[in-house]
């Protein structure tokens, strides 16, 4: 048994077989694998599967362009069969020990040179094709990664960092946990982490080999401990912590329906923080008064290479509205930029992401994206109890815009006859501190507020939120945040509005009491933290 250490994330205890992430990556790696001829199968098996593919479409393309045309099929197929490509590969993987993906993109470019040498005439001039065949290949072999999701039995996911673009497209009833070697715990993959329940370690560095691979893995997520064939004792000895655990859950259960109150007699809204339908059902199950933070963002980035329409957006908007009924439901515009980023926008590079392109800011640039997102949720607020929010505002120029914008989509809406909330609340993120020394004027613009600690963290420390080296630097309870908070909420009580932390400190039960004490209004969470903030507000004088 191998024991590693790193930082937890989100807690649980997840056990299965690890799988290395495979991502569709134009850049091949180098990679050295030890059972060099489990890698000659997964070629041979991936070459096969392309030689059928081919297949079909050359039938396809002769019914439909002709015979002559169809050649060209044949011909990458002939590729495929060619003995010397095939040894070439296989030499590559067997003899110097490489992986499958490396070896055919050296034997393609070796190949290509062959062909232009004169010495294969059939492929001579035909480059492209030859690269057609050798990308078909890849594709198959990272596919099969991703086919290995829909088919196998559930695994504990491994890779070097996984990017919030990918853990929120990742299939949550196949990855039972996930561990990384690099990686921060405010990152918004640990937040989306925390949000679906997903037990993970992070932060492991290069113990965590590839030679794991297959083997089984126990993650702790309550140390931040992760076992690679774990002993018959450490696994009792998880199973015993994962019923205390699951008593604990049990033992909560019993303070649904409660009030979040404490013994004084103080009360306080406790609400969930979710990124996609599918966590709605989760904000339900925990008895949350309603969902304080809907990460719009993510619908965007589980979307592929397509923008998600209005429609798509309505029905989940929709959906979220319905499901919770009376309750509110506050839906965040699109906070895309930073480390969130998707594939159906190109927000270009960024040298200092987190305080780059992002937030409000893209939308001001990309008008008609933002239109279609606001019209979804006017749609959407005819159903429930929806309210709309800005993400990372610094002015108030930025929010008059986005009330305008906002003023647009309504007219249109009202123009077509499309039933819609007129008196939507409307709610600016605190997450930067030009919007903590202008709150006093922003609390004369909007219904209420929400503070994003997390990144107002990260700017008022000066401390990215995504670097693993400065770890040790950063005081989630340093003096000035926790004075920033008492400026905001005074602030926005001044003007007699509404104010929540959706932030991670929402969830630090060491702060519960000051933030009450402040006299936050609500806080919100990850939907499987509500009833263990409930349970201390409820222990609190
Ligand atoms: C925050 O910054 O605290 C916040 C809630 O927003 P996000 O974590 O999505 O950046
Ligand atoms: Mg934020």
């Amino acid at each position: 048994m191998i024991t590693l250490t790193g930082k937890k994330v989100s807690e649980g205890i997840a056990i299965g077989k690890l799988s290395f992430y495979k991502r569709d990556s134009k850049e091949i790696r180098r990679i050295y694998v030890k059972d060099v001829e489990k890698e000659v199968q997964r070629f041979q098996k991936a070459r096969q599967k392309g030689i059928q593919e081919l297949k079909t479409l050359c039938d396809t393309a002769a019914k439909e362009v002709g015979e002559a045309n169809a050649a060209i099929f044949e011909m990458q197929q002939m590729i495929l069969e060619d003995q010397d490509f095939v040894d070439q590969i296989t030499n590559i993987i067997v003899e110097q020990k490489l992986n499958a993906e490396y070896a055919i993109q050296s034997a393609a470019e070796n190949f290509i040179s062959v062909a232009m040498a004169g010495d294969k005439n059939y492929v001579q001039g035909h480059d492209a094709d030859i690269k057609d065949v050798a990308n078909r290949i890849l594709r198959i072999l990272a596919r099969a990664w991703k086919d290995k999701m829909l088919t196998d039995e559930p695994f504990v996911l491994a890779t070097g960092e996984l990017y919030p673009s990918e853990a929120v497209q990742l299939d949550k009833t196949k990855v039972l946990g996930f561990v990384t070697r690099y990686g921060t715990i405010n990152s918004h993959t640990a937040v989306l982490a925390r949000t679906k329940g997903i037990p993970s370690v992070i932060g492991l560095g290069e113990a965590l080999k590839k030679d794991y691979e297959g083997k089984t893995i126990l993650v702790d997520g309550f140390e931040g401990k992760v076992y690679i064939e774990p002993d018959y004792t450490t696994i009792t000895k998880m199973k015993q912590k994962q019923d205390a655990n699951h008593t604990q859950v049990q033992n909560l259960e019993r303070l649904k329906g409660k009030e979040n109150i404490t013994q004084s007699g103080q009360k306080i809204d406790v609400c969930a923080n979710i990124g996609s339908r599918e966590d709605i059902e989760n904000v339900l199950r925990c008895d949350a008064g309603g969902i304080g933070l809907f990460r719009s963002e993510f619908l965007y980035m589980e979307n592929g290479m397509k923008l998600p329409t209005e429609e798509q957006q309505f029905q989940a908007y929709k959906l979220a509205a319905e499901s919770m009924g009376a309750k509110k439901v506050v839906i965040r515009t699109a906070d895309l930029g930073g480390d969130k980023t998707a594939e159906c926008l190109d927000l270009g590079e960024d040298s200092n992401p987190a305080i780059g392109y992002r937030g409000i800011r893209v939308s001001m640039d990309k008008e008609d994206i933002f239109k279609t997102q606001l019209r979804a949720i006017l749609r959407a607020s005819a159903f429930g109890n929806i309210s709309i929010m800005f993400p990372m505002i610094t002015s108030i120029e930025e929010v008059t815009w986005a009330k305008d914008m906002l003023q647009k989509a309504k007219k249109e809406l009202k123009n077509e006859k499309t039933a819609y909330d007129e008196e939507i609340p409307v709610g600016v993120m605190i997450e930067t501190p030009a919007a903590v020394m202008i709150s006093g004027e922003l609390a004369r613009e909007v219904d209420f507020f929400s503070i994003g600690t997390n990144d107002l963290s990260q700017f008022t420390l000066g401390m990215d939120r995504q670097n693993a080296k400065i770890d040790r630097f950063y005081n989630p309870h340093h003096p000035a945040l926790l004075k920033m908070i008492r400026i905001i909420t005074n602030n926005v009580h001044l003007e007699g509005k509404h104010i929540s932390v959706c932030g991670d400190m929402a969830a630090d039960l060491e702060l519960t009491e000051y933030l009450i004490q402040l006299g936050i209004d609500e806080l919100s969470v990850a939907p499987n933290q509500v009833l263990g903030l409930r349970k201390k507000i409820r222990e609190i004088q």
